[in-house]
């Protein structure tokens, strides 16, 4: 498979030949931990499923051609992926990101690696002079999410990864929300590309799975190194679910997308919503940069009630198409309230001054039928008495 294919051939086809032996189309789930040599030392590839399995190594080839990079690695989840960007830097050494990422992604910054001497400054990354005055002599990693999480920020990854490299850091951006069918960061500079393949890349809310994909051979190295020491590799059973998600991957990513504008523009029209976070959007302080970055707008929207906790409350516990869950990016649309639930370990003042209310509500919008996705939420709000 070259990558002068189009994505959609690329998401069905790319590291997935058929079998020399069988025919079989798709890559079986092999179920092993060890492999036959042929004499001490002398493998076909394969030693042991820690370092390699090939369920793993087509899901690996699959991930690096849909993000146009050369090379993919796989781990048991998204935060498996994100701990081994870390692994890369030295006690001592200085990292830059956004002030609204992942909660996750804060933990392990702040409760795990900083306690090995790794220094974290957190600032809004679409304030490239915040950005630029954050950097220190030992600025060794700016890690970007973009859009973000739950007000839908783009970040300008072209600027970013300039930025990063004027002081000889790695840019590494978190693409989960978009997804590579939306936005390719190494087409923008960026050194590493991270997933969590829990959401869209897996695709039907069945498993979760992290990535990261880069184009330097020398990085991959590394990547591999720290993959196979620290030991957070998927199952064959998962790396095959991955896989089958991924081939449709541009099809679902079509109707995310045409339902969360149509969604979009619907609560825009809404009185009772103030407003709402869809880059796609106009309206959306990041909008621009969106329509230069990425070819949609993805399926990941939040809005501002008109309402207090209470009755964002009751909106949320109301709908009965949308499911009220965390996570994201599976077929099934979801609904949450960031205040009460993926957010609520920030404190209200907190979350107040990074425009963060208690009336937001954020969804992730599935590919059912638009109408009936509008209709259950106007039920919801009639429900909670918001009109
Ligand atoms: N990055 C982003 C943007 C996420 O939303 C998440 C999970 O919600 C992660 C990383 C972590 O991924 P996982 O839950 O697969 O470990």
């Amino acid at each position: 498979m070259s990558m002068d294919e189009h994505i959609e051939t690329r998401a069905i086809h790319a590291g997935q030949e058929p079998d020399e032996e069988t025919g079989a189309l798709m890559t079986p789930i092999y179920a092993n931990s060890t492999y036959e040599q042929d004499g001490p030392g002398d493998h076909r590839g394969y030693e042991y499923s820690r370092t390699g399995n090939p369920t793993r190594t087509d899901l690996e080839a699959n991930l690096a051609a849909l993000e146009n990079g050369s090379y993919g690695r796989a781990f048991s989840s998204g935060m498996g992926a994100i701990n081994t960007v870390c692994n890369l830097l030295d006690a001592g050494d200085h990292v830059v990101t956004g002030d609204d990422v992942y909660g996750g992604t804060h933990r392990i910054f702040t409760q795990v690696y900083e306690k090995y001497d790794l220094e974290f400054t957190f600032v809004d990354t679409t304030d490239h002079a915040a950005v630029a005055d954050a950097m220190q002599a030992n600025t060794e990693l700016l890690w970007v999410e973009t859009p973000t999480n739950p007000l839908m920020r783009v970040n300008d990854i072209e600027a970013l990864a300039a930025l990063a490299h004027e002081h000889d850091a790695l840019c590494a951006v978190d693409n989960t929300f978009a997804t590579p069918y939306l936005q390719r960061p190494l087409e923008f500079g960026a050194d590493i590309v991270s997933h969590s393949l829990t959401k869209y890349l897996g695709g039907h809310s069945d498993v979760v799975g992290g990535a990261l994909i880069t184009d330097d051979e020398a990085l991959d190295a590394d990547i591999g190194f720290y993959q196979n020491s620290v030991g957070a590799t998927p199952s064959p059973f998962d790396c095959f679910l991955v896989l089958r998600g991924t081939k449709t991957l541009p099809v679902r990513m079509d109707r995310h997308c045409e339902n969360a504008r149509a969604l979009a523009e619907w609560l825009e029209g809404h009185a009772s919503v103030d407003r709402v976070y869809y880059p796609g959007l106009e309206s959306h302080p990041t909008h621009e940069i969106a329509t230069t970055q990425m070819d949609d707008f993805g399926g990941m929207l939040s809005f501002d009630l008109d309402a207090t906790l209470e009755e964002a409350s009751t909106v949320v516990s109301e709908t009965e198409v949308f499911t009220l869950a965390e996570s994201l990016g599976g077929v099934e649309s979801l609904i949450e309230q960031p205040a009460a639930m993926t957010h609520a370990a920030i404190p209200p003042e907190e979350r107040e001054a990074i425009g963060l209310s208690d009336g937001l509500i954020r969804a992730s919008v599935g590919i059912e039928h638009v109408d009936d996705l509008i209709a259950d939420l106007d039920a919801a709000f009639t429900a909670a008495g918001v009109h």
